[in-house]
C-alpha cells in the first residue's frame, strides 16, 4: 500500500506526523514523493492561526483536486480539531478525519481494511524524520488560558510522560545517532510541577556525544535551577526559547499570560549574567495595543538584545476570549507594527553576532557545508556557513571569521 504524506505547522505536529509513520511502516505502508502514486493521501494540519489554516486548507484543495477514484484522502490534525464540520460540508473529497484527540483510537483497518494509522500518545518508537537533530514531546496539552490561544481547545489539557518513557525514547534517539535532542511542548518549563531541571540533569548524565535544547519554556515556570542548569550544564545548550508574546502590563493581563513586566526584567536580568542565547516570540497588533504598548514592546527587545525572534501579527481566531475584544488594531498597523519590530530586530541580531568573530564555536553539522551552534535551534534560527564540507553529524570547533545579519562565518 503507498501513501503521500504532506506534514504542516510546528515541531509538534511533526512528532504526531512520525508517530503516524511509525505505525503505518508496521503495517507495510510505503511512503511515496509522487501523489499520483499513492493509495492513501494524507495530511497532517495545523490550524493555529489564520495564516496556518489557509495554508492547510489550500493544501488540502490542491490534493483533493487532483485525487483519484480509487484514491482516499486522509485529513488529521488541528485543523479537524477546530473545522471538521465546515471541512466534511466544503471539501467532500476527504473521506476520512482525525482530529488531535481521537488519532489515539481511530483505526483506518476498520475502513480500508488494510491499514492502521492510529498512535499512541504514550508510544515511543516513531520514525524520526530529521538528522542530526530530533524533536521529543515531553508533554502535550496546556493548562493555561492564554485568550488568543486555540492550542487548550485543540490539543486538551496539559499531560505529561512519565521520565521512564522519555528516557528510554531520549536513549533510542541517540543510540541511532541523533546528536541534538530538542524537547518541545506546549509547555515544558511546567514539567513535573515546573521541575524540568531534574529531568534536564537526568538526561545529560547518559553517555554519548549529544546535546540536548528545549524549546517553548512558559516564563513563570523558569526556575532559578532551570536557569542554572541550562546556562551550566555540559550537555545542555544555554539557549532560553521563552515565547513572552508582549511586555506591557496592560497587554500582558489583556492576553491573559500569568506575568508581569517587572517579573519578565528580574528574569531576564538574571540570564544575561549567564553567557546564554536567547529566543522568544511576540504578537503584534493585538486588540487595544496602543503606539506606547509597542514602543515598550520595542525598547525591551532593543534593551534585553534578544539574539533570536519571531514576531506575529495578532490573528482573531474564533472560540477565542480576544475574539470578543471590541477595540481591534487595523490590519495594516499590526503590519507595519511587525516590519518594524522585525527590522530593529535585524539591525540587533547584526551587533550581536558580531562578538563571536575571531571565536572559537562548538557546532553540529547539519549538512556538508552548514552548521549550527548553541545559538541555533533547528529550522527557526540562522547557523554557521563552513568553509570546507564536513561529515554530517559531527560536532566540530570552528574558528568565526565573519558575521551577518542572521548568520555566521567559519
Ligand atoms: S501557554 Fe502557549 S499553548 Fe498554552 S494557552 Fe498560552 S499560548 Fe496557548
Amino acid at each position: 500500500m503507498k501513501c503521500y504524506l504532506v506534514s504542516l505547522g510546528c515541531p509538534k505536529n511533526l512528532v504526531d506526523t512520525e508517530n503516524i509513520l511509525y505505525e503505518s511502516s508496521k503495517q507495510h505502508i510505503e511512503f511515496v514523493y509522487n501523489p499520483e502514486e499513492a493509495d492513501i493521501l494524507l495530511v497532517n494540519t495545523c490550524a493555529f492561526i489564520q495564516k496556518a489554516i489557509k495554508e492547510s486548507i489550500h493544501t488540502i484543495l490542491e490534493i483533493a483536486q487532483n485525487k483519484k477514484e480509487n484514491q482516499k484522502l486522509v485529513v488529521a490534525g488541528c485543523l479537524i480539531g477546530r473545522f471538521k464540520n465546515q471541512i466534511e460540508s466544503q471539501i467532500p473529497e476527504v473521506d476520512i478525519f482525525i482530529d488531535t484527540n481521537s488519532i489515539d483510537s481511530i483505526s483506518l483497518d476498520k475502513k480500508f481494511n488494510y491499514c492502521n494509522l492510529a498512535r499512541s500518545f504514550s508510544v515511543e518508537k516513531r520514525i524520526v524524520t530529521t538528522y542530526p537533530y530530533a524533536y521529543l514531546r515531553i508533554s502535550d496539552g496546556c493548562n493555561h488560558r492564554c485568550s488568543f490561544c486555540t492550542i487548550p481547545q485543540i490539543r486538551g489539557s496539559y499531560r505529561e510522560k512519565n521520565k521512564k518513557d522519555i528516557e528510554s525514547e531520549f536513549l533510542q534517539l541517540i543510540e541511532n545517532g541523533i546528536k541534538e535532542v530538542v524537547l518541545i511542548a506546549q509547555d515544558t518549563s511546567c514539567y513535573n510541577n515546573n521541575n524540568l531541571s531534574a529531568l534536564l540533569k537526568d538526561l545529560s548524565k547518559f553517555n554519548g556525544d549529544f546535546w540536548v535544547r528545549v524549546l517553548y519554556l512558559y516564563p513563570s515556570s523558569i526556575t532559578d535551577d532551570l536557569i542554572e542548569t541550562i546556562a551550566s550544564s555540559e550537555k545542555i545548550v544555554p539557549y532560553f526559547d521563552i515565547p513572552l508574546q508582549h511586555v506591557s502590563d496592560k497587554m500582558l493581563k489583556l492576553m491573559r499570560r500569568n506575568y508581569n513586566k517587572k517579573f519578565i526584567c528580574e528574569l531576564f536580568d538574571k540570564l544575561l549574567k549567564y553567557d546564554v542565547a536567547i529566543r522568544s516570540t511576540f504578537i503584534v497588533g493585538f486588540p487595544y495595543e496602543e503606539d506606547k504598548d509597542f514602543k515598550e514592546l520595542m525598547d525591551f527587545t532593543h534593551n534585553y538584545k534578544i539574539d533570536r525572534l519571531g514576531a506575529f501579527e495578532y490573528s482573531k481566531e474564533e472560540n477565542t476570549k480576544s475574539a470578543s475584544y471590541s477595540t481591534n488594531v487595523p490590519y495594516n498597523l499590526r503590519r507595519k507594527r511587525r516590519a518594524l519590530l522585525l527590522a530593529a530586530q535585524k539591525n540587533l541580531s547584526r551587533e550581536n553576532l558580531k562578538r563571536f568573530v575571531g571565536k572559537k564555536l562548538k557546532v553540529l553539522i547539519d549538512s556538508p557545508k552548514k552548521a549550527r551552534s548553541y545559538l541555533d535551534a533547528p529550522e527557526i534560527d540562522g547557523s554557521l556557513k563552513l568553509k570546507y564540507e564536513r561529515p554530517v553529524g559531527d560536532f566540530v570547533e570552528v574558528t568565526v571569521s565573519k558575521s551577518s545579519f542572521y548568520d555566521l562565518f567559519e
